[in-house]
């Protein structure tokens, strides 16, 4: 991305009203976080269909708790990137409504930003899938033997299940429908390490787009989607968003 670019960028910025974000894997890449489609990532490793959906959940839990071995140490290790401050400066200049991330590593709020919306839930809690009753990381940590077992619920021996959305299962509803708010209602959707491949996360920005909002991608890579944003800004997103946010304070003469 070159220097016009930036400032095109936060041109966009600059001249909209309502800026809400919409954030995917590549966002947290920078964190040490792999993402799930680019070489080396995830569901290279392991298949999505084995691994990721809620079925597969509900008949080997073991092979979820297999892959959370590999991934819950990178997950609590992580911390938030140029990219997730960047977009908390964002919202904290009163140009971004809200993050709408499909990220489940917290990340966003640790960066500072308060208005976050989780279309695929977090890691950091789960349920019994038999009592409802809630655990923590920590104690999910403890009743798996530190990822090496299933944890089960200690009261009636329930499958635990963490609060993340598998392939499969449906988002929750009342946030589901407040990002689709956001999105009608924003006139920019700023659309971060997103391949844009999975629904209904990937129907939000033509949202935007019907009501004549604009769309800015930022990914290191081509998306086939990339004929429907207004600006494609290949980048690191840490690299990128900082210099965008930078451009637009010139821009807006904030100090
Ligand atoms: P994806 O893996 O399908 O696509 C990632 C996109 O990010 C790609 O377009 C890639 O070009 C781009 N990218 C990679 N590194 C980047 C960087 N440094 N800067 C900017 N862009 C970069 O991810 P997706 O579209 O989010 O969909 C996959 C699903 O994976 C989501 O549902 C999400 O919940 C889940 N997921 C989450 C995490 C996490 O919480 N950090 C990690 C892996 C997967």
């Amino acid at each position: 991305m070159n220097e016009d670019e930036i400032q095109r960028a936060a041109l966009m910025i600059l001249e909209s009203i309502q800026v809400v974000v919409l954030t995917g894997a590549g966002t947290s890449v920078e964190s040490g976080i792999p993402d799930f489609r680019s070489p080396g990532g995830l569901w290279t490793k392991y298949d999505p269909l084995l691994y990721g959906t809620y079925e597969s959940f509900v008949s080997h839990p073991e092979r979820f708790w297999e892959m959370a071995k590999e991934l819950n140490p990178t997950l609590e290790q992580a911390e938030p990137n140029l990219a997730h401050y960047a977009l908390a400066e964002l919202e904290r200049l009163g140009k971004c409504r809200a993050v709408i991330t499909q990220n489940i590593d917290h990340l966003h709020q640790r960066a500072g930003s308060t208005e976050v919306l989780e279309l695929h839930g977090t890691h950091r809690t789960g349920h019994c899938m038999r009592c409802r009753r809630l655990f923590t990381l920590e104690e999910m940590k403890e009743l798996s033997m530190d990822n090496t077992q299933v944890p089960r619920c200690p009261d009636d021996e329930g499958t635990i299940k963490p609060d993340v959305i598998f392939f499969g299962e449906p988002l929750d509803s009342r946030v589901l429908s407040k990002a689709a708010e956001l999105a009608t209602t924003s006139d920019l959707m700023l659309v971060v390490g997103c391949s844009l491949e999975v629904y209904p996360a990937a129907a939000l920005p033509d949202y935007t787009r019907r009501r004549k909002g604009r769309l800015v991608f930022f990914n290191t890579v081509a998306t086939s989607h990339d004929h429907e944003a207004d600006m494609v800004c290949l980048g690191k997103a840490g690299v990128v968003l900082p210099a965008v946010v930078e451009a637009y304070k010139k821009l807006a003469r904030i100090a």
